[in-house]
């Protein structure tokens, strides 16, 4: 029987695993028995980068009951409702890869003529009229408020005098219902590292979660099941466990030095290994205002992400050190903001090796965050993936009398390495857009470079535009197939006649369009009574307490 979880690392993942769990099991009618430990190293420290998520950190901390808008006024934070890809295809070439699909929150009676096609599937999900229709028109606009992102404002009611920021301010509504059940998916979050992970550790603290600083340096197995029973802090303190959690980062303590997991190396598709970092990141030029996207802005031998935090840009170069030196990325960053009127220095320099565990759940341990895998900064998929984890795979099969092998264990791990390939696939997508202007954009694109997996989809998508069906996304994965099609559109790899193909042969031509003036129509509505992102930010920071 579980009684005793032990964390073993206090960044973004122990803690966010720690509280997610005493929420979900921790009640005394439930699991009263239950004792959460969370073991961090103040020696150590976090990996102090990780700062632009999706809509799922605000999501699970108002479910937690954390207030979304005091952890982001904690945390330095921003609003975030896109990604923009930047010279990607072309120098000059900017677009938007929005969080959320506004399609998928239509409520589909629509009084048009439907074929029998609908007597046995719904063609708007299974097919994707929406999608078609994207693909095959030039002008049909981003899938989200991209109308909204252009102008800097986010989809909320004027704040002064309207019912749901009243309700805001009487406490009677969170963050997840600020502007109405559905549009309130558009809104994402940038947070600053540090300071979130401070946050989240005072609210363990708050919630009965046993914090301790220490290094781990040594550990107990049973003898006979090969679980890990026992660790030993340099402190000299033992904490016994029945079911741990790797959350120690890079060190991947538990799953690597305890239980000599396997690793899967990525590094033939993902050549992408280090990051220049920017120190204390790039301040904001007098008057501007912190953009409500993320940039990921593609140079020569990789891409700059560029993360806009309350009072700095969070920015970092990814590249690879295959094909060039850090001198050389150095100052070509520096060059970089230097041109465009910023003065910032060179930070710290971090290198990892992109790949995932074979397993990430072993004998009664599951890593966490960067412990169970890393692939590389783009589009912000680390968290994504492994709260997703957390919460959609593990948390359904968790429980106190939970056996440590078997169908559980054998499924958790498949469905985590299924999401990984998914992800690393995406990324190496984004990679196959048009630049060929050094080793780095050419690698991605040499046939040979290019998994299996991927290979396969960039072939069918050739022939015929990428379906509903197909259902790429689920929680714990985070691109969906609107993010394919955004990618995929602007790169060529998707879409165009074929999809002009597929509207006429199933005759869903008239639906995608009227589907389209009903999205563009909502973008217009809500943009009437959209304020700005620095109105919206000053409310939270200055007068929502
Ligand atoms: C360059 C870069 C950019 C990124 N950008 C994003 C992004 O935009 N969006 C996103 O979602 N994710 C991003 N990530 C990933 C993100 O940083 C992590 O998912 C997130 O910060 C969680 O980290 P963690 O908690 O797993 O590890 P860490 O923050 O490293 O925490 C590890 C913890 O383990 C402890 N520890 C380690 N060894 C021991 C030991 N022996 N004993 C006791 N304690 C120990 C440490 O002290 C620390 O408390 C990025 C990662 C990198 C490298």
């Amino acid at each position: 029987m579980i009684k005793d979880i032990v964390i073993v690392g206090g960044g973004f993942s122990g803690y966010m695993t720690g509280l997610l769990i005493r929420h979900t099991f921790g009640s005394a009618d439930l699991w009263p028995e239950l004792e959460i430990t969370i073991i961090e190293s103040s020696s150590i420290g976090t990996i102090g980068v990780g700062e632009s998520t999706a809509q799922n950190v605000p999501i699970l901390l108002n479910k937690v009951g954390i207030d979304p808008y005091k952890f982001m006024k904690e945390a330095n934070g921003t609003f975030k409702m896109s990604a923009r890809f930047d010279n990607w295809n072309y120098e000059g070439e900017s677009y938007h890869h929005m969080l959320y699909a506004l399609s998928t929150i239509l409520d589909l009676k629509l009084e048009v003529q439907k074929t029998n096609l609908y007597d046995f599937f719904n063609p708007y999900s299974e097919i994707g009229i929406d999608i078609l229709y994207y693909l095959a028109n030039k002008d049909s606009g981003e899938y989200g408020f991209d109308n909204l992102v252009l102008e800097n404002k986010v989809p909320f009611i004027d704040i002064e005098g309207k019912p749901q920021i009243q309700k805001i301010r009487e406490g009677k509504l969170r963050m997840d219902g600020m502007v109405n059940q559905d549009l309130s998916y558009a809104l994402g979050m940038h947070m600053d590292a540090i300071l979130s992970v401070e946050f989240l550790k005072k609210a363990c603290k708050q919630r009965n979660i046993t914090v301790i600083d220490g290094k781990v340096e040594s550990w107990k197995q049973n003898g006979k099941t090969g679980n890990l029973t026992e660790l030993k802090l340099d402190t000299g303190r033992k904490i016994k466990g029945d079911f741990f959690f790797d959350c120690t980062g890079f060190r991947r303590l538990l799953l690597g030095s305890v239980f000599e997991e396997e690793w899967i190396d990525y590094s033939k598709w993902l050549p992408q290994n280090a990051v220049s970092l920017i120190d204390g990141g790039v301040k904001y030029k007098e008057g501007e205002d912190p953009n409500v996207f993320t940039t990921l802005d593609a140079q020569k031998h990789g891409y700059m992400f560029k993360i806009p935090l309350r009072d700095r840009i969070g920015s970092g170069y990814v590249y690879s050190d295959h094909f060039i030196d850090k001198e050389t990325i150095q100052q070509q960053q520096l060059e970089h903001w230097n041109n465009q009127g910023y003065d910032p220095s060179i930070g710290k320099q971090l290198s990892w090796t992109p790949g995932r565990y074979k397993r990430s759940w072993v004998k009664n341990c599951v890593a966490m965050g960067l412990s169970e895998g890393f692939l590389e900064p783009l589009d912000g998929s680390a968290l994504i993936l492994s709260l997703g984890f957390l919460t959609q795979v593990f948390f359904p099969m968790f429980h106190k009398a939970m056996e440590f092998e078997g169908l559980d264990a054998n499924h958790y791990n498949k469905e985590v390495n299924k999401a990984y390939e998914h992800t690393r696939d995406y990324i190496c997508y984004c990679h196959l857009q048009r630049r060929t202007d050094s080793e780095y954009w050419k690698y991605f694109k040499d046939d040979n470079n290019i998994p299996d997996s991927l290979r396969e989809k960039i072939w069918t998508w050739a022939h015929r535009p990428p379906r509903g069906y197909e259902k790429l996304s689920s929680s714990s994965k985070p691109f969906g197939i609107g993010s394919w099609a955004t990618i995929g559109k602007r790169s060529g790899l998707a879409g165009g006649h074929n999809a002009q193909r597929d509207l006429q042969n199933f005759k869903l031509e008239k639906i995608g369009k009227l589907i389209n003036k009903i999205c563009k129509e909502i973008k217009e509505e809500v943009a009437e009574d959209a304020i700005t992102h620095k109105e919206l930010l000053d409310f939270v920071y200055n007068r929502y307490y």
